[in-house]
């Protein structure tokens, strides 16, 4: 018998018109700093209802520029939530500062308001919430948090592009900065459109945003309204210390032609997740995250917690039977680097460490055909039954 397929969690999905518009690009006089990264600027703040968009090299790129620009440094303190990808946490290292986690919502998986307040100290500047797998996070109790403390909202959004959530009545997208002075985005991938490396800051505030593009770019300027001095129109300055974290045009055009299918992406999401919800109802060994009322997820994972039943086995039950399946994530603050660095280590954050035994996160693109998800579906309801009565058999044994 043929091995099954492997099917993997998560992958991009690219077509002609995508290809199209790398190669014009390549044929065109601008590789880089060119025209196809202000479109792509342009319809990426549009996307999102921002004012304006600064495209990086990467989510990370964009997190440790959004740090720099807060104003973030030594001896401030930034809470974030250990479920997440090590970026968001690292990126406050990067400028510095120090990361300070604190637990999550046990429903949601999303970083909890009011651990986060138990965490605020007088050296505390900043809050960083991940909307987690797709699902916003509390942006209304984060930004009253912040009005309180004086401090700075930044969303680490490389999750939730698309996804929306009511507050007091009104609808708010992900990345409109209504309750945060920058989101984040990245374009790996794996996330909701894909530029190979990319990644994507929104704000409101132009000053900030002018900020963004000099430091993305060594800090140099050359708007001559800007210089301190000018020598002449060959002239450029320096005036802080920045980075090459330049998105290419190559890279842009690819961002821009994804931009304009990305609607179409999120509902095929959306949809596979609804099949996968309804599926989690006929068995109580697996069960999904759950959806806080007024929020719409843009479903970047879709996560299952093991209930009762062994994990390390249902997850390498599902890898043999040619699932993708991953674990969104291992605790930042269990890796090496952060008990070592800031003395973090197990029973610290009780909700997300009970989290990840249980988690498993199941293959979930646009690209995932019907018959796939009905094969992961199948598949993952036969491993999960047959592991629940096997341990029921043991416990009557
Ligand atoms: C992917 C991701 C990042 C980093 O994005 P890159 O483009 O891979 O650098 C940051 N935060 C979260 C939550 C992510 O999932």
């Amino acid at each position: 018998m043929e091995p099954p397929s492997f099917i993997p969690y998560g992958r991009q999905e690219i077509d002609e018109h995508d290809i199209e518009a790398v190669v014009e690009v390549l044929k065109s006089d601008w590789l880089t700093q060119g025209p196809a990264g202000e479109r792509f600027e342009q319809a990426f703040a549009e996307f999102c209802g921002a004012r304006f968009a600064v495209a990086v090299s990467s989510g990370t790129a964009a997190l440790h520029l959004a740090m720099l620009a807060a104003g973030f440094g030594p001896g401030d303190e930034v809470v974030t939530s250990p479920i997440t990808f090590v970026a968001t946490a690292n990126a406050v290292v990067y400028a510095g500062a120090q990361p300070v986690f604190a637990d999550i919502d046990k429903a949601t998986i999303n970083l909890d308001p009011r651990a986060a307040a138990a965490r605020i100290t007088p050296r505390t500047r900043g809050l960083i919430p991940i909307h987690f797998a797709g699902q916003p996070a509390d942006m209304k109790a984060f930004s009253e948090l912040a009005g309180k403390h004086n401090l700075v909202v930044i969303e680490d959004a490389a999750h939730a592009l698309g996804a929306t959530y009511e507050s007091e009545g009104k609808l708010f997208k992900v990345g409109s900065c209504a309750h945060s002075l920058m989101t984040i985005f990245s374009c790996h991938p794996v996330k909701h459109i894909a530029t190979g490396e990319g990644g994507v800051i929104t704000t409101n505030d132009k000053a900030l945003a002018t900020r963004l593009r000099r430091l993305r770019s060594h800090g140099i300027t050359r708007d001559p309204a800007r210089l301190k001095n000018n020598d002449g129109p060959w002239f450029y300055e320096m005036q802080e210390l920045g980075f090459n974290y330049r998105l290419t045009d190559i890279q842009a055009a690819l961002g821009l032609s994804q931009l304009g299918k990305a609607q179409r992406f999120i509902a095929r999401r959306r949809l596979l997740a609804a099949r996968y919800n309804e599926a989690c109802k006929t068995e109580p060994a697996i069960q999904p995250l759950e959806q806080r009322p007024g929020t719409d997820s843009s479903w970047h994972l879709y996560v299952l917690r093991a209930c009762g039943i062994d994990r390390r086995t249902f997850f390498a039950e599902l890898r043999a039977a040619g699932l993708g399946v991953n674990v969104h994530y291992i605790p930042v603050h269990l890796q090496p680097w952060y008990r070592e660095n800031f003395a973090y280590g197990p029973g610290d954050l009780p909700a997300a460490e009970a989290y990840y035994e249980q988690a498993v996160s199941i293959p979930l693109f646009p690209a995932l055909t019907d018959a796939e998800s009905e094969r992961v579906i199948k598949t993952v309801l036969e491993t999960a039954r047959r592991l629940r009565e096997c341990g029921r058999q043991e416990k009557e044994k």
